[in-house]
C-alpha cells in the first residue's frame, strides 16, 4: 500500500465529487488530520488493479514500471515517454 496523501478540507470535497461522478481518480489513500481515508474499487480483480495503476502512472507522467518521474519527451509525439530513462534503455536493449 502506498503512503497516504495528505489532504485539506477542500480536497475532501473534490474527492467526494469524483466519487459522485464515478471517476476512478477518486481511488487513493488519503490522510486527513490523522484519519486515513482509503478509496478503492470493490471487487476489483488483480488485472484491473494493475491496469488502473498503469493508467494512473501514465496520467501523472510517471514510469509505468517503477513509478519514477519521467522527464524526457518523445520528440515525435511531443509527449512524455511511458518509461523512465532506466527502463526505456532496458527495453531498447531487449529489442536489439
Ligand atoms: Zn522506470
Amino acid at each position: 500500500m502506498s503512503k497516504p496523501q495528505n489532504v485539506k478540507p477542500e480536497d475532501l470535497k473534490k474527492i467526494l465529487d469524483k466519487i459522485k461522478s464515478l471517476s476512478d481518480d477518486a481511488v487513493g489513500n488519503y490522510l486527513f488530520k490523522g484519519y486515513r481515508i482509503q478509496i478503492s474499487k470493490y471487487k476489483q480483480t488483480g488485472a484491473e488493479r494493475v491496469q488502473f495503476l498503469y493508467k494512473r502512472r501514465r496520467e501523472n507522467g510517471l514510469c509505468i514500471v517503477c513509478g519514477k518521474k519521467v522527464t524526457k519527451k518523445n520528440p515525435v509525439t511531443g509527449k512524455l515517454y511511458r518509461l523512465c530513462e532506466t527502463h526505456r534503455k532496458e527495453i531498447d536493449n531487449k529489442k536489439n
